[in-house]
């Protein structure tokens, strides 16, 4: 290989990787709802202050920030409407147990969104399943047999008219006076933006709020490139609705780009090819280009509303959702550097304090983290889409197979392209060793959290596959684990190797075969994490946020 770069400038490239799509923390399962009471736990969530330096940005853009952060804040008191009722202050208010109260708070509602969506107050009864999106004494019976076009839609919500029957209420007749507010805030954000392209994608998101029709804005998000500032806003994920995974739920985040690494993309857009040459097998697995329809870039978070900052809070988002723009644009990955410090330092750190090896607690840090994340994603856009011996797309060949292939794929190797960059003298700035560890550590956080989804699936044959190959040593004596580095390459190499060569051979029945083997944590592990168990480690973040965190109070 002939090139050379720093770590920042390796994550740049991450913009042009062609994204198969991580799985997203895995949701909560919600299986039948025990009506049981739990108690409040606040504790759950680690605090985390998001807090910038603003500073560099004009007088125009602060106010601009707080314009946005004041459009947030009402789109917290729509979702709040959506999962809830109205008056959410209320309702808070009244409630006299501080904990109870604060987990309220939390949670946008009486319901445990980390335990099954568990009541932690009393009279409370189950979460209705439709949230408050649709009417609650409604069945799913009566919602299929009704004659309701369009029904299915995400942006409306169903409700009895004064004769008892189902009709659909538009969010934005619904909303009329909140989404108006809101619309205005973003028109006059737009009047301050210095990029053109922002300003105009901010008008187009205040008619979208207000006509429930997204698709232009969001196309044309796709090419706003040039913005520090950003924003996600509107009704995009449907979790909310347990009933029928229709309804979309208003959400914001507000970020901060670092535009640092994305100047570096132009200059490296051509590495892909380069690493695709280094891939681990034989050429007739390596000779597909890999595709530069999605890009990547980091950013901090500002402020999270809505939907966005509920439960698990994402590390990373990948948006647009409608297909129709995905097929013409591509998406765009966006990965939260300081989401993910948060947790790293809150969740995964204590974790590595009870079960990594004393000899190499200190290999576990959050630049070896965040790097892992990188090449994760920069995995995503290598090796092949579609198989080589005539079995069509990947995909397609592993059917349900394919989503923990890939991301298990992208693990093995996301940490093969850290050892091929710096034995090519590449990566100064990185430890290999600390990424090694940190991988461990992040696997034993990530199977702790229950093995759910692609991804937790892909954590743990990997985990699995690095024991019994003798690269991931427990020590009997203390319970604690450690890399042998004389082994982990190798084994890291071969897993590349075996699921890279899979996915081109569309092999769907030895998939099946991996993740049956070696996709079941161990009693031997299970009794180590109960002792993680064991010290109350948070199990997500909760945010502090505004602006007197920004320094704009
Ligand atoms: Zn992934």
């Amino acid at each position: 290989m002939n090139f050379r770069m720093t770590l920042a400038a390796v994550v740049a490239c991450l913009a042009i990787a062609q994204l198969a799509g991580c799985g997203a923390e895995a949701p909560t399962q919600d299986t039948v709802e025990p009506l049981t009471d739990v108690a409040p736990r606040p504790e759950i969530y680690a605090g985390f202050a998001l807090a910038a330096d603003l500073g560099i940005y004009t007088d125009g853009q602060r106010e601009m920030i707080a314009l946005l952060i004041e459009a947030s804040e009402i789109i917290d008191d729509l979702f709040w409407q959506q999962t809830w009722g109205p008056n959410p202050s209320q309702w808070l208010a009244s409630i006299d147990d501080d904990d109870a109260r604060l987990f309220a708070a939390q949670n946008y509602g009486p319901w445990d969104r980390l335990d099954r969506q568990r009541p932690f107050i009393e009279g409370a009864g189950a979460k209705p399943l439709g949230a408050n999106l649709y009417p609650a004494d409604m069945t799913r019976e009566e919602f299929e047999f009704a004659y309701l076009p369009g029904k299915a839609d995400r942006y409306s919500l169903v409700r009895r008219n004064a004769r008892g029957e189902l009709i659909l209420v538009p969010y934005h007749v619904a909303y009329a006076q909140e989404l108006k507010a809101l619309a205005q805030l973003l028109r006059s954000a737009a009047d301050l933006a210095e990029s053109a392209d922002f300003a105009t994608y901010l008008k187009l998101r205040a008619s979208a709020l207000l006509s429930d029709n997204y698709q232009l804005s969001d196309l044309f998000w796709m090419d706003v490139k040039d913005n520090e500032i950003d924003i996600i806003i509107g009704p995009i994920e449907t979790g909310e609705d347990r009933l029928f995974g229709y309804r979309g739920v208003y959400e914001s985040v507000l970020v901060l780009k670092d535009l640092d690494w994305s100047a570096r993309l132009a200059i490296l857009a051509d590495m892909l090819p380069e690493l695709q040459a280094e891939l681990p097998v034989p050429a007739e697995y390596k000779q597909q280009f890999p595709g530069s329809d999605a890009d990547l870039n980091a950013y901090d978070v500002i402020y999270y509303a809505g939907s966005g900052n509920v439960g698990v809070k994402a590390m990373e988002l990948s948006l647009p959702n409608d297909d129709q723009v995905q097929l013409q644009k591509g998406a765009r990955r966006l990965l939260l550097r300081n989401a993910m410090r948060a947790k790293f330092e809150t969740i995964l750190e204590p974790v590595a304090d009870v079960l990594i090896d004393d000899t190499q607690r200190q290999h576990v840090n959050f630049d070896a983290f965040f790097s892992i994340k990188m090449f994760h994603e920069v995995a995503h856009g290598l090796g092949v889409q579609d198989t080589i011996n005539g079995k069509g797309t990947v995909r397609d060949a592993l059917r349900d197979m394919a989503s923990t292939v890939e991301e298990g794929k992208a693990d093995a190797l996301g940490l093969y392209m850290i050892r091929v960059l710096s034995e090519a003298g590449e990566l100064d700035e990185l430890d290999r060793q600390d990424c090694y560890v940190t991988a461990l550590a992040a696997a034993l956080h990530a199977i702790r959290d229950g093995a759910g989804g692609a991804q937790g699936m892909a954590n743990v044959v990997r985990f699995n596959d690095f024991v019994d190959s003798g690269a991931f040593v427990r020590d009997p004596d203390s319970g604690r684990y450690r890399v042998d580095f004389e082994r982990i390459e190798a084994a890291i190499e071969g897993l590349a190797r075996r699921l890279l060569m899979l996915q081109g051979d569309g092999a769907y029945e030895e998939a099946v075969r991996l993740t049956s083997v070696r996709g079941v944590v161990s009693a031997q592990l299970r009794a180590d994490l109960e002792r993680v168990a064991e010290k109350n480690i948070p199990i997500d973040i909760t945010f502090n946020q505004g602006l007197a965190y920004l320094g704009l109070e």
